[in-house]
């Protein structure tokens, strides 16, 4: 048997249970894996309570990242005993994720947990601080140096705000953070932001193109505060979209485009394909060693999830949770 946290939808509703489950329920797949952590992101509180949209059938076990050692991989790619680590690919949306003892997946989803680093640590990442290093990227790729000028991070004291603020001040960026919560400064401070500003001290949009102040944007959070930051681009600049805890719609003209030369990138971290994601677990294990995510990070028994779906959708969790499966 092996435990997972399963949401049902009953005629009452949609619920979040622990469940002892038989292992004959776990979902076909090339290799199983003993799960020892899960984390908590945005998604993942959206799944658990029951919000329509990340879940695609009932039961499912929620639960978007995992790491923990492969049992048996019948492909052969793995071998028993390995340390791997699975972020995306649909799990904890379409297939059983994370929030269980036990997981099956593809063997081409999984990373090799990268040498000097453990679960823990990989989970204290997870597909918050994944998606966090992939906007780096995107920035670089596209001309960010640093010395060019500020770079905003916004949903700067969330989980791949926090993230974002810590690998783009360890790249030698000067970092702005944009946060709602006055009281997170000192914390956004001691990640390497420079200055921490206030949500509501972010221009609103009120002409196409505001004044040029920012050289790069890593944004979480969507809506007016993307629109925002977007028209206050500086020429061939760019922003890395992640995410829309403010709002989904993208208000907004061409003229930053055409005009600035502005790069608007996205980032997808579910299907990201598998070189990249080598490459950017590769990074986080030189960039964010585990004592500079022990401030961000806090770690939590699976049957606290429930609870804390509901905290992470009202933006009341700081930085990264890291779920214990076996707690
Ligand atoms: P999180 O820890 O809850 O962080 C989101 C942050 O956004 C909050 O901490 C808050 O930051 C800010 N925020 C929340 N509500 C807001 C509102 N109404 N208006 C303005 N700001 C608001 O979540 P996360 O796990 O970091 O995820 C952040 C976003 O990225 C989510 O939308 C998630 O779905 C998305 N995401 C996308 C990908 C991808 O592959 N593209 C991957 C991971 C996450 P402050 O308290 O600092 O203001």
């Amino acid at each position: 048997t092996y435990r997972a946290l399963r949401v049902e939808k009953t005629e009452a509703g949609i619920q979040a249970s622990l469940q002892t489950l038989p292992t004959t329920d776990l979902p076909d797949g090339d290799v199983t894996v003993q799960v020892t952590h899960s984390s908590l992101n945005y998604k993942d509180g959206l799944a658990v309570s029951g919000q329509p949209g990340v879940l695609r059938s009932y039961p499912m076990t929620p639960g978007i990242d995992l790491a923990g050692t492969v049992l048996e991989d019948r492909t052969g790619r793995w071998q028993a005993g390995q340390s791997v680590i699975l972020t995306g690919w649909g799990i904890g949306e379409r297939q059983d994720g994370g929030y269980a003892t036990l997981a099956r997946a593809n063997a081409d989803w999984l990373v090799a947990q990268p040498a000097g680093t453990d679960a823990h640590w990989a989970m204290s990442v997870g597909t918050a601080g994944f998606t966090a290093m992939l906007a780096v990227m995107a920035l670089e790729e596209h001309g960010v140096t640093p010395g060019d000028g500020e770079v905003l991070v916004t949903g700067a004291a969330g989980g791949v705000g926090s993230t974002a603020v810590a690998l783009l001040a360890a790249a030698g960026h000067t970092v702005v953070a944009s946060t709602g919560r006055p009281q997170e400064e000192a914390y956004l401070l001691g990640l390497g932001a420079s200055r921490v500003i206030g949500r509501d001290e972010l221009p609103a949009l009120k002409r196409p193109l505001e004044k040029e102040r920012w050289a790069g944007v890593v944004d979480s959070v969507g809506g007016a505060t993307l629109a925002g930051a977007y028209a206050s681009t500086r020429a061939h600049g760019s922003l890395a979209v992640c995410g829309l805890a403010g709002g989904s719609e993208l208000n907004a003209s061409v003229f930053p485009l055409i005009l600035r030369g502005v790069n608007l990138l996205g980032i997808d971290s579910v299907t990201c394909p598998a070189p990249r994601r080598e490459a950017a677990w590769a990074r986080l294990a030189r960039d964010l060693k585990p004592d500079a995510l022990a401030a961000v990070t806090h770690t939590r028994p699976l049957s606290d999830v429930p609870a804390l779906a509901g905290q992470i959708l009202a933006g009341q969790i700081r930085g990264r949770t890291v779920i214990d499966v076996t707690g």
